[in-house]
């Protein structure tokens, strides 16, 4: 099995964490490799890659989008979200997938199992790629409604075209207005990140017993979640949605669904 992840820049990418780990555990032979593709080559370097004998790749900044039209065919999840995260290679045919939102929904279900997103408001920050998945996931799972918010608000307003009757684009600098009816708070926004600013909202006057979660992972802990468990409200942390998109891309690739253990969490 030949498997990659491309993007650029890529090396600092987990993947090859993740999928040599799987490949070993599950005795498959095969390769998973970091590839750094120039934006100015991308047909070419697919083109490439799919004559190298590859068996598929994920895809990552800033090509998941690029990646539609070279694809023959694409999930509902990739084509409701625009963006594919997971290729399979086929016969010389290109499959695209998106495992993006069931990452983030299996990572909030596997962490708190009681956790029910049917006729739950959630409150999403941010509006780039990675909210566009979590939208879709939460929207499959059942929730009621959903406030969504951006400090460029037009590009919240653009993703709310994806469901007009849940989601409610609201203004960035009056957020933490609608904390009273928000069941679940997630930052989707890279504030937190290493290298970005804090995000800061007190948190006074979330729903009691509001679960918070961070799709950011370095830090693991961001001022966020700190400020949640602080406060004693339940929370996420961003890691395991990297695990669990890998999880999926993995079983299509292989047809197994493999494990995250303990063994690969220590490694991420
Ligand atoms: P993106 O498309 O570049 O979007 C960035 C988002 O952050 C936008 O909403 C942007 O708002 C907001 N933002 C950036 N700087 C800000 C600031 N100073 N103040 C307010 N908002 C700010 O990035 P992405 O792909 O969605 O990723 C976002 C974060 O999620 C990154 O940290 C990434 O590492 C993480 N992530 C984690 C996973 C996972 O598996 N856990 C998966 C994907 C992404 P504007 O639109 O106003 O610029």
């Amino acid at each position: 099995m030949k498997l990659a992840v491309i993007g650029h820049p890529i090396k600092h990418s987990k993947s090859p964490i993740i999928h040599n780990h799987w490949l070993a555990q599950n005795n498959i032979k095969g390769s998973y490799e970091a590839i750094d593709i120039n934006p100015d080559n991308f047909e070419n370097e697919i083109m490439g890659m799919m004559n190298d004998g590859f068996d598929g790749f994920n895809i990552t900044i800033p090509f998941k989008t690029n990646i539609i039209d070279l694809c023959d065919d694409v999930d509902d999840a990739a084509q409701k979200i625009g963006a594919v995260n997971t290729v399979h290679i086929k016969n010389k045919k290109l499959y695209g997938y998106n495992t993006d939102a069931y990452g983030f929904i299996e990572n909030i279900k596997s962490s708190k199992p009681a956790f029910d997103f049917k006729n739950k408001t959630a409150m999403v920050l941010g509006a780039g790629g990675a909210a566009n998945a979590i939208l879709y996931g939460l929207i499959q799972s059942g929730v009621k409604k959903i406030y969504l918010t951006n400090r460029t608000q037009s590009k919240a307003a653009v993703l709310q075209s994806m469901a007009h009757d849940i989601i409610d684009v609201i203004a960035w600098d009056a957020y933490e207005e609608k904390f009273n009816e928000t069941d679940i708070l997630i930052n989707t926004t890279a504030l937190g990140m290493v290298g970005h600013p804090d995000l800061t909202p007190t948190l006074d006057g979330l729903k009691q017993g509001a679960l918070v979660t961070d799709i950011v992972y370095n830090p693991l802990y961001t001022s966020l979640l700190q400020n949640a468990k602080e406060k004693q409200y339940q929370y996420v942390t961003g890691i395991g949605m990297l695990a669990y998109q890998a999880q999926k891309a993995f079983e299509i690739w292989t047809g197994t669904l493999p494990v995250i253990d303990n063994a690969l969490m220590e490694q991420l």
